[in-house]
């Protein structure tokens, strides 16, 4: 079986420990290989590659750190099919998507080829006699980032090319699920020219965490994951006084109004919704149609839309939805639509008895479609993370607004409508990071930042973008004068120039 270990220092070393996880082809249900879970050791290890690096690529001048990150891009392009057919084989999504979610990880890669420009510094020319001051940004000196297992090329992407750029040395925990894609990312890295050292993959689950967070010379932590996760890592982080940024789960609602197209929403909530099997962080789980004219033609256009989909592994053309992620996460997303059931929600589409023809072991479910979801219910408070859509119906505006502010989570929203007043006033008043008008995934750019509100991230910061840049260094401030002609004297009160 393949056994897939570290990357630390000059590429991949063996695991050393006991401790083994597996990784499984969600599509044939196969186990296809295990994979290291480091401890203390493997950590301290990478962090003393790291210490051993990082202070000469911190003096590496920048436009070199920016070619190394131009050769990254060239490299990722170069790869992209086979970086897109590691995320499909671990994570089970369809080859398109995983294409996709490698291209918004290379904007980001695009975005840190601009990092001398990013890092200019400001200057003030005479801000006393005499007296010039300078602000300029230094690395952290050890940066960690901890992935998830939904997105394992963007999301490690999101991290490590501008934590690099920036100056830092970077070290990767990646999700346990789907190790393969972060670990070839950590080879190309140093194909590129990232030092060895500068970049380190440690694979494992929570002592590698623990290690990470306890580690003294590692000064900051980003962190994307369920929210509980991300609760924990915050406060432990924080407590140990390092930068910490986390992001957590999330619940997003799709409001469609009388107005609406509703070709075009059953469109975008298809997509939002099943996509990915529902396993994305702004993938659309609530549809709040407002009126019941609205509520009943919508639910009348998705039902059959819904049952139409098509399922297979993700490496099969044609396919719009390939299977979870392991065993244990369809049976935890089966046990929802159970539990919908028992709370007194409509099951309009069931899609619990799937069964995938010729592939009877993969963690297959079918779409699933609830009508009349209260807020009361706990498929509606949870993320569930799979391809479940609950309809919760509103009769006004206002009752949509305030379902959606009323929810713990806030990471993304978007409205459907013609009337630009509405989603005006939509986008000013929801308390939600991410804001959508006619656009179901409204995931910003690359060179802006991504992040949501409430209890979907921990934090001052959010990931990549300007945001990113700060996160990732400090600011120093130089204040100088020259003694040139001025004589101020001595001064026993605050000087103020
Ligand atoms: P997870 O929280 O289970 O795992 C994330 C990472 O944390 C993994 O590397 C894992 O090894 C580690 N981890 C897990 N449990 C831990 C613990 N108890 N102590 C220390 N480390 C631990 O999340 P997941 O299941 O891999 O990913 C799905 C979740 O991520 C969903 O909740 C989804 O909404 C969220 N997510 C959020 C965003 C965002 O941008 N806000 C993006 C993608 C995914």
């Amino acid at each position: 079986m393949n056994e897939i270990g570290h990357l630390i220092g000059e590429g991949r070393i063996a695991g050393s420990g006991e401790a083994w996880g597996p990784v499984f082809n969600p599509a044939t249900g196969e186990q296809t290989a295990r994979v290291a879970m480091a401890g203390a050791a493997e950590v301290q290890r990478a962090v003393e590659a790291a210490k051993a690096a990082q202070p000469a690529w911190a003096e590496t001048p920048v436009i070199r750190r920016a070619r190394v990150m131009f050769k990254l891009k060239e490299l990722i392009e170069r790869h992209m099919d086979e970086l897109a057919a590691l995320v499909t084989a671990e994570h089970g999504k369809t080859l398109d998507d995983a294409k996709g979610s490698v291209t918004r990880g290379l904007e980001v890669v695009e975005f840190a080829c601009g990092i001398p420009q990013l890092l200019k510094g400001e200057f003030s020319h005479n801000v006393g006699t005499g007296v010039d001051l300078l602000s300029h940004r230094f690395p952290i000196g050890i940066c960690a980032g901890i992935t998830p297992f939904n997105f394992p090329a963007m999301i490690p992407l999101w991290m490590a090319p501008l934590a690099i750029a920036c100056g830092n040395a970077f070290i990767l925990k990646p999700s346990e699920k789907d190790p393969s894609c972060p670990m070839r990312l950590g080879e190309l890295m140093l194909e590129a020219g990232v030092p060895p050292g500068v970049i380190a993959v440690v694979n494992g689950g929570k002592e590698a965490v623990n290690a990470i967070l306890a580690h003294p010379d590692i000064g900051a932590v980003s962190f994307v994951g369920a929210t509980a996760t991300a609760e924990y890592i915050y406060r432990t982080g924080t407590a140990a006084g390092k930068r910490v940024q986390a992001l957590g789960g999330a619940k997003n609602h799709m409001v469609v109004m009388p107005d609406a197209d509703l070709d075009q929403a059953v469109d975008a909530l298809m997509g939002a919704a099943y996509g990915s099997a529902g396993e994305r962080c702004m993938a659309v789980s609530v549809a709040v149609p407002v009126g019941r004219h609205t509520a009943d033609a919508l639910i009348e256009r998705l039902a059959p839309r819904v049952r139409q989909l098509k399922i297979g592994p993700g490496s099969e053309a044609g396919v719009e939805m390939g299977p979870l992620v392991t065993k244990e996460h369809l049976d935890k997303v089966r046990g929802y639509v159970d539990l919908g059931l028992a709370e007194g929600a409509k099951l309009v589409v069931d899609g619990r008895d799937f069964r995938m023809q010729g592939y009877e072991q993969g963690f297959f479910l079918a779409g699933c479609l609830f009508d009349e979801v209260q807020p009361s219910m706990r498929i509606y408070k949870e993320e569930i993370f799979g391809p479940v859509l609950s309809v919760v119906r509103r009769d006004s505006f206002d009752a949509a607004v305030e379902l959606v502010n009323a929810h713990e989570y806030g990471n993304g929203v978007a409205i459907f409508t013609r009337d630009g007043d509405a989603a005006r006033t939509f986008a000013n008043k929801v308390n939600i990071g991410m804001v959508g008008v006619n656009v179901p995934i409204p995931v910003p750019m690359a060179f802006h930042s991504f992040g949501g509100w409430k209890r979907s991230l921990f934090g001052d910061h959010h990931a990549h973008g300007l945001e990113a840049v700060r996160f990732y260094t400090k600011q120093k401030a130089i204040t100088s004068r020259w003694p040139t002609g001025i004589r101020a004297g001595a001064e026993f009160k605050m000087p103020t120039m």
